[in-house]
């Protein structure tokens, strides 16, 4: 029972593939009580899936572009707990046109900047009031030190949200608040698919991994994120989880 009474805020479940999903399935499992946020459209298909979980957990509303559910976060995860323990930051986007690196414009690289980089900061502020002392906030991204096919300019906005990340756990440490990432391989979820040219990092996986790697299977992901939101990592902050296999420690 890693995570035995704490109170998790989970983003990012949209289908049972999420990575999002299988984090608040172990979470459960492990323990924990845990809100989900979705937001707009999506919001059905959230609640949805909510339901296959080993206990259906409340979903709230949440547009990490939208400064207004930004603001009433607190207000309204009020409904259902005075605190959280932790926060999994599960929510990347990019337009398409943010996947032709060249051509593309600064509309598309703000988009994907906001919602994919910048977001982190936003969901943690307005988490805050909630969080205190042995606080834990966990995202994910797929390793922004390199430049990859296809990744374009996501992988610059994940390069800004692992440096978001570092200041976070900079002005959020003083307060007794851990900030780390997990970085996974490549898994087929709805965002992956949304990647035009995605089956290229599978290659690569393929060829570079001393431990194989299962491009289904989100579990070693998702345990990791367990890991670092419950309290077996008091001292670690500002950190980069590699969940890929070893690929980022191969030359070739
Ligand atoms: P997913 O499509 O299941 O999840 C992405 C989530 O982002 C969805 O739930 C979507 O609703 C949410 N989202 C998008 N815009 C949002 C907004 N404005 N406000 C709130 N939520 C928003 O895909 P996933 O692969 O589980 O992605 C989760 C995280 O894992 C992302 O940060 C992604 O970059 C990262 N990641 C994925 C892989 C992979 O290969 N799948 C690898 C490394 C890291």
């Amino acid at each position: 029972m890693l995570l035995k009474d704490k109170t998790l805020l989970i983003t990012g479940v949209l289908m049972d593939s999420s990575i999002a999903f299988h984090v608040a399935r172990l979470a459960q499992e492990q323990g924990a009580t845990v809100i989900l946020t979705s937001f707009g459209r999506t919001m059905k298909i959230t609640q949805t899936i909510a339901k296959r979980l080993p206990s259906t957990p409340p979903v709230i509303e949440l547009d990490v572009a939208n400064q207004d559910d930004l603001n009433s976060l607190t207000e309204r995860l009020g409904e259902h707990t005075d605190r959280l323990d932790g926060v999994l930051h599960s929510i990347g986007f990019a337009p398409q046109g943010a996947f032709n690196f060249l051509e593309c414009g600064w509309e598309d690289v703000a988009t994907a900047i906001q919602i994919s980089s910048f977001s982190l900061k936003a969901l943690g502020v307005a988490a805050l009031p909630l969080m205190g002392e042995g606080g834990s906030i966990v995202g994910l991204t797929f390793d922004a030190r390199y430049a990859w096919p296809v990744y374009d300019w996501m992988g610059v906005a994940k390069a800004a949200f692992e440096s978001t990340n570092r200041y976070l756990a900079r002005d959020l440490g003083p307060k007794g608040i851990r900030c780390n990432l997990v970085s996974a391989g490549p898994i087929r979820t709805t965002a992956a698919k949304s990647i035009p040219g995605f089956e290229q990092f599978e290659r690569v996986w393929d060829e570079r991994a001393p431990l194989g790697w299962n491009v289904s299977d989100p579990v070693p992901t998702a345990q990791a994120c367990v890991m670092l939101l419950s309290d077996w990592f008091p001292a670690t902050t500002g950190e980069m989880l590699h969940v890929d296999g070893g690929v980022h420690a191969m030359g070739q």
